[in-house]
Formats: structure tokens, C-alpha cells, sequence
């Protein structure tokens, strides 16, 4: 229950620079897988701590941090970062970075980010058009605020070098769907709902979401009952070990990324019970890529329309003895967004969305082709030949059964998301024609 303070904060917006706003405006199931609220910890009447001595005064560790610049000393590594973020070809595309409009494709090819495209956007939105981490150091909720960063980066490039590079699962769509999360953390009715440490969390969980996927589905693991479906006695076998690995990889000391120690397990502000950043840290992450595993949607869009857009079932602040109610709620929120922004694609540009499209079916088609080198039946959706006659069929069976039902509810919560729906709305007939034409795979994608 130590973590419980956190679901009485909020913050509405991100400081509104110049820059900050013109950046704001510029699978299925079988196939699975303000700152008024923002530096006020409000005290709540959920069990202090064991340990509750040893935390700080909220004046003297607050100012104390305050007081350090956050990057003092930056290391050689983050100077050519920096430098990599004022590149015109990076930049130009970086514009786009936390809207629809963001080409993680076209990103992460690009010569000079390709081997830390992750690392590269999460600085941008953490401290170039966003202020997450200096918040967090503001606010004494991270030790060491330099080391933590530069681990924080470090992770960030050492997770993205475990994707593969080609698959529809590789680097490019983490890249993808932390830029899409960034996009919905940035609307009010998040905001609202949330801390600097949770958008944190947001972006984290966004870009370790699929890390180290082997490019086959789950049926194939438990049909083949691979290793991993044996780890994980078949359930959630893919989101279980994304965030296994991700944790495994922050862990080994030699990869010197270990941010996570560096949250505060004894936070302490005021007169309030201690706060276990880390334990609220570790229980979020976990919550929110397992909640990216397919089988479970059908379920996670029945519970978002059981709660609906009563307002009093998305509370900003908590009542007292709801504490812990709160919190699974805002959960349920960031659950919610991240496996949205997962699903983002037919609700995009058309030419991203097409991007995405070809990764996705070059994904299932090596499964199917694999499928047939040993000798299984071919699960669906991996058929090539027969998918190469009807794209658009599969393309229209997603987008109407799984998206648009997902993101309709969603809009009708966080009205920004209409641009999203508008977006799969035109995708919708775009491939209504393309079916109405028969049109092949080559006929949608000429080389
Ligand atoms: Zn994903």
C-alpha cells in the first residue's frame, strides 16, 4: 500500500514552451499476442512504511535537489546525442514525434539513429519537448538525478538493440508505440489522471513492450512448445517474457542501466506515509505489457464499456479509504492507452498505416512459411498464398473487429482521440475500394 500517495497526484499539462506546443499540434486474437497537482504529494491514510524513518523532510529534500542542475556534467555519450537531436533529417522527423503523424519506419532507418532510435526519441520527449525527468528531480523522487539519466538512456539503447531489426516487431514499431503513447499521455483526460512519474512509466512500458520478440506468434510456442511456452506454461508466454527481459537486462551490471535503483523506496513529503516509488514503478510496468497480450482484449474492451464515461469511475483524485480502487483504475488507464497505441496502426496516415501493414504480413507469412517447413498446419492469417490474394479482406476483419470497437470507446472517453477515428474511418474505405478491386499485394504494394 506504500505507493498509494501517487494516485493523489496529477498534473494537467506539460510546461507550455514555444516548442512544447507546436509539437503538441503539429495481430488480432488468435494472431496474439495545471501543475497544480504536479509537486504536491497529498497525504493519505494508507499503512506508513516499515522503514519510515529514514526519509527526508519534503522542504529539505525537494530544495536540495532542486538546487543541482540536472545535467551538470553530461557524459560524451549524451553530448553526440544532443548533437544527433539538432540533425535536420532527425529533427524534421522528431516534429512528429507524440502525434499520429510520426514515421517510426523512416525514423529508425535513418543512418544516424539506427542503432538507438529508442534512445534518441525517449531524450527528445523526456527533456526536449517534454521536462519528465527534471520533474522527477525536482520533485527528490529519483536518487542522483545524472546517474539516473544517463543509466536511463543506456537502458533505453542497450532494449533497443534486443529487437530484431527486420520484423514487424522490431525496433521501429517500439519506437512507434512509445511515440503513439506520448500522444495520448499528452491528453487532458490522462493528464489529469497522472504524475511525471507515471508518464514516465508510460513511455518505459511503450518501448520495452516487445522487446526481444522472436517475430512468431503464441499459438506457434505452444504448438511447438518452444522454451518460452515452457517458461511460461503457456499463458501470456510473449508479454511475460518482453517484461522478464526487460528487468533481466536492466539488472546485469555490466549493462550499467539500472535507473529502477534509483527511485526512491522510502519517499516521504510532509506529514504523509512513505511512498515505495519503486514497488508502484515495478507493479505499472508489469501491469501494462501484459495488458498488450491480444488474448485479452476482447475482455479489456467489455471491462472499458462496463465502466464507460462516468465520470465518477475516472476519478482524479482519490476518496479517502479508495485508495487502492484508484489506483487499479488509473492502471486500467495506462493499460488501456498502451495497448491502443499497440493497435494504432489502421488509425494513422495512410502511408504509415501501409508501412505497418507490409511489416505486419511479412511477419505472419515467415511464421506460415516456417510453419509449413515443419510440417504443421498453417495458423491463420500466416497463409502467404493465400494472403497475397486478399489484403484487403484481413486488413477490413481487423479494423472492424478489433480496432474500431477499441478506439470508438476510447474517443468517446478522451475527445482528442477522434483524430484517431477519423483517421481509421478513411483507412476503412480505403480498403473497402481496394476489396471492392480485387486489388492483389502487388497492386497495393508496387514495389
Ligand atoms: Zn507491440
Amino acid at each position: 500500500m506504500e505507493e498509494l500517495s501517487f494516485l493523489l497526484q496529477n498534473y494537467s499539462t506539460h510546461d507550455s514552451s514555444a516548442e512544447a506546443d507546436s509539437h503538441l499540434q503539429t495481430s488480432w486474437e488468435q494472431h496474439s499476442k495545471s501543475h497544480s497537482g504536479r509537486g504536491s504529494l497529498l497525504s493519505v491514510s494508507s499503512a506508513p512504511s516499515s522503514d519510515a524513518s529514514g526519509a527526508e523532510p519534503e522542504e529539505q529534500g525537494t530544495q536540495r535537489r532542486a538546487d543541482t542542475p540536472w545535467v551538470s556534467t553530461p557524459s560524451r555519450k549524451m553530448r553526440r546525442t544532443s548533437t544527433l537531436l539538432k540533425m535536420t533529417d532527425i529533427r524534421t522527423l522528431l516534429d512528429q514525434a507524440g502525434t499520429l503523424h510520426f514515421d517510426a519506419i523512416a525514423f529508425a532507418g535513418l543512418p544516424a539513429v539506427r542503432s538507438k532510435p529508442l534512445q534518441v526519441l525517449g531524450q527528445f520527449l523526456l527533456e526536449e519537448s517534454g521536462d519528465v525527468l527534471e520533474d522527477l528531480q525536482k520533485h527528490g523522487w529519483v536518487e542522483d538525478g545524472d546517474t539516473f539519466r544517463s543509466r536511463l538512456f543506456q537502458f533505453l539503447e542497450t532494449i533497443g538493440s534486443l529487437y530484431s531489426r527486420e520484423a514487424d516487431h522490431s525496433c521501429a514499431h517500439a519506437v512507434d508505440v512509445t511515440s503513439t503513447m506520448e500522444w495520448f499521455v499528452q491528453m487532458p483526460f490522462v493528464t489529469d489522471r497522472t504524475t511525471p512519474l507515471d508518464h514516465l512509466m508510460c513511455l518505459l512500458a511503450a518501448a520495452i513492450h516487445d522487446v526481444g520478440h522472436p517475430g512468431t506468434n503464441p499459438l506457434f510456442h505452444v504448438t511447438t512448445m518452444s522454451e518460452l511456452a515452457i517458461r511460461y506454461n503457456d499463458k501470456s508466454i510473449l508479454e511475460n517474457y518482453h517484461i522478464s527481459l526487460a528487468f533481466e537486462t536492466m539488472l546485469k551490471p555490466m549493462n550499467n542501466c539500472n535507473w529502477f535503483e534509483l527511485l526512491q523506496k522510502n519517499f516521504r513529503q510532509g506529514a504523509s506515509p512513505c511512498v515505495n516509488i519503486q514497488k508502484y514503478m515495478r507493479r505499472g510496468l508489469v501491469a501494462m505489457v501484459l495488458a498488450t497480450d491480444m488474448s485479452g482484449h476482447a475482455k479489456h474492451v467489455q471491462k472499458l464499456h462496463e465502466i464507460g464515461g462516468d465520470e465518477e469511475a475516472w476519478l482524479t483524485v482519490a476518496p479517502e479509504g479508495q485508495e487502492e480502487e484508484f489506483v487499479e483504475r488509473k492502471l486500467f488507464l495506462l493499460e488501456t492507452v498502451l495497448h491502443a497505441a499497440d493497435l494504432s496502426s489502421p488509425c494513422r496516415p495512410r502511408s504509415i498505416m501501409l508501412g505497418w501493414t507490409q511489416r505486419v504480413l511479412a511477419e505472419f507469412w515467415s511464421q506460415g512459411d516456417e510453419e509449413i517447413r515443419l510440417g504443421l498446419p498453417v495458423s491463420p492469417l500466416c497463409d502467404r498464398q493465400a494472403g497475397l490474394a486478399t489484403v484487403p479482406k484481413g486488413q477490413l476483419g481487423f479494423l472492424q473487429f478489433v480496432v474500431q470497437p477499441f478506439y470508438t470507446q476510447i474517443a468517446e472517453l478522451m475527445p482528442e482521440a477522434q483524430e484517431a477515428t477519423e483517421l481509421m474511418t478513411q483507412n476503412k474505405e480505403f480498403w473497402e475500394n481496394m476489396e471492392k478491386d480485387k486489388a492483389t499485394y502487388d497492386e497495393i504494394f508496387p514495389e
